[in-house]
């Protein structure tokens, strides 16, 4: 369905390698590619829709984090996966910019393209078929992982890994990664996947997998989206739990905490640990909750409280034990999703700073950003701070530190869009904290708001640049994929 009333849309933008879309003809399906040229290339017969209503452009030159923002031509919204092959082949053809867009949950113009066409691909939401025996189950690039794990749960079976939020999509986080509380069991998200769906940037649809076509698979896992649009994904899936229970363990001291997240996850004691980092009655972001999560019948025991939490160094006063239902643990941060939306606080700037650190020096790395740290710098947002076993990632392209037990440091800070001065200054110090970092061996974990050039993504890749490189050159030739990176 076009909703552009008029005869002839005019809009401006650019092409991947010079020539300028001027226009799209709803009316006509055509694009008009140059402004001395007036002449219309009609686009492919689709199964879905192109939208270039204002509603449709305004809502994708924004995401989450409302800092960037860059303005399509147009947006593809696919009635099947042919759609993207067609779309993508189109752009190809005439240098059009492309990116795929799942939830927008992006805080730097990640999935933005200015004058070229985003593919948002909430369309392929397919889920399945899945039964009480099966190892894996093969989802659409834009399901939800909330729709995956309703779906799977039915049978007794689960995704292994989890990112804390359940709105994203599928596409999104294995173009990024997908870390959670799981990840020092199971890898993240991406070491997860046993076959990927794609459509690459010369507009070829291809499988692969580690044994097929791997080059091209290990180059889409956590690829930032810069050789091929994810359009399914092959995803493994284990016994979930019917319940489980959760502690949230009081800390006041930095290095204490971070000693016995590094203890629990290297025993795997738990089948979840994650931290965050509070205030203290001064307003310092001094105090510490450690968040660790057993499961039970019948993927493990009763949990048992004495054996679970024997040794560790917590406070005595404090501790919360909980028992939950495995979905609403999943689940546990909806209630406070609602109440931010309901305060409109969710459509607040995201200026996100989110590093993977080495172990040495995590006490020091966090403990300088946190020491400079306000709670009106933080706005209603969280730190969260916990250790990843990196003996379980196997993405090549996720760049962890050169240490056994990398820790994910995350400031999810939110503030008021209009405040810029604000946004830049937070954003510089954004910045600062990965300088810091990188100098002592740290990545970022590219899903937050830290300006970087090309050479800064090239020293990101480190080995596996070359790969990378190569990979985009073989299957996105003409460089029209994901532009909002800023990597190529
Ligand atoms: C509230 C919240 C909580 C979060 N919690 C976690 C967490 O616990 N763990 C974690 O690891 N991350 C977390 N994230 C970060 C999140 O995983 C990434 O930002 C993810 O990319 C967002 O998914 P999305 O569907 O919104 O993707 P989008 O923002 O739409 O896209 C992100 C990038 O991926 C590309 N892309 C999207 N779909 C595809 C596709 N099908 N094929 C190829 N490329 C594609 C886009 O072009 C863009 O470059 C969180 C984000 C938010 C907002």
């Amino acid at each position: 369905m076009f909703q552009t009333p008029s005869r002839r849309t005019v809009l401006r933008g650019t092409a991947a390698a010079g020539a300028a879309v001027t226009g799209f003809d709803p009316f006509t399906r055509s694009w008009a590619v140059t402004a001395s040229d007036r002449s219309l290339i009609a686009i492919p017969r689709l199964d879905g829709t192109v939208h270039t209503d204002d509603a449709s452009l305004t809502a994708d030159a924004e995401d989450f984090g409302h800092i960037i923002h860059r303005r399509p031509v147009a947006v593809l919204r696919p009635g099947s996966v042919r759609d993207v092959v067609a779309m993508v082949r189109f752009c190809n053809a005439h240098r059009l910019q492309v990116a795929p867009r799942g939830q927008g949950h992006a805080t730097f113009g990640q999935a933005q393209v200015q004058g070229g066409l985003i593919i948002e691909t909430w369309p392929l939401a397919s889920i399945g078929p899945v039964g009480p025996h099966s190892t894996t189950v093969t989802v659409g690039a834009g399901a939800r992982w909330s729709s995956v794990v309703e779906a799977t749960l039915a049978l007794g079976l689960t995704p292994p890994v989890f990112t804390d939020y359940l709105e994203l999509s599928v596409g999104g986080t294995l173009s990024v990664g997908g870390i959670g509380g799981q990840a020092h069991r199971h890898g993240t998200q991406t070491d997860n996947v046993t076959e990927l769906q794609v459509v690459t940037g010369a507009g070829e649809f291809v499988r692969c997998s580690p044994v097929r076509n791997a080059d091209l698979f290990f180059a889409v896992l956590a690829g930032l989206g810069q050789c091929a649009v994810i359009v399914g994904a092959t995803l493994r899936l284990v016994p979930a739990p019917e319940t489980v229970r959760r502690y949230l363990l009081p800390y006041d001291n930095l290095q204490t905490f971070l000693d016995d997240q590094r203890a629990l996850v290297s025993e795997r004691r738990f089948a979840y640990v994650e931290g965050q980092v509070t205030t203290d009655a001064g307003g310092a972001f001094r105090r510490y909750v450690l968040e660790a999560v057993a499961y039970g019948p019948p993927v493990g025991p009763v949990p048992d409280d004495s054996t679970l939490l024997a040794g560790l160094h917590h406070a005595p006063s404090g501790v919360q034990a909980s028992d939950l239902a495995y979905y609403d643990f999943l689940n546990r941060i909806a209630p406070d999703v609602a109440a931010l939306k309901a305060a409109g606080l969710w459509s607040y700037a995201h200026p996100w700073l989110n590093l993977l650190l080495p172990s040495r020096c995590a006490a020091s790395l966090a403990g300088s950003t946190l020491d400079v740290l306000t709670p009106a710098d933080l706005g209603p947002g969280v730190i969260l701070l916990y250790p990843l076993l990196r003996e379980r990632i196997h993405t090549p392209l996720l760049r962890t530190p050169e240490d056994p037990v990398p820790y994910l440091f995350a400031v999810l800070r939110t503030t008021a869009p209009d405040d810029t001065a604000t946004l830049d200054r937070l954003i510089t110090a954004n910045r600062s904290a990965y300088d810091a970092a990188r100098a002592a061996g740290g990545t970022q974990y590219p899903v937050g708001a830290i300006p970087f050039t090309r050479a800064d993504w090239r020293d990101h890749f480190g080995s596996a640049w070359p790969r990378l490189s190569t990979a985009r050159r073989t299957y996105d030739p003409r460089g029209i994929l994901v532009p909002g990176q800023g990597i190529f």
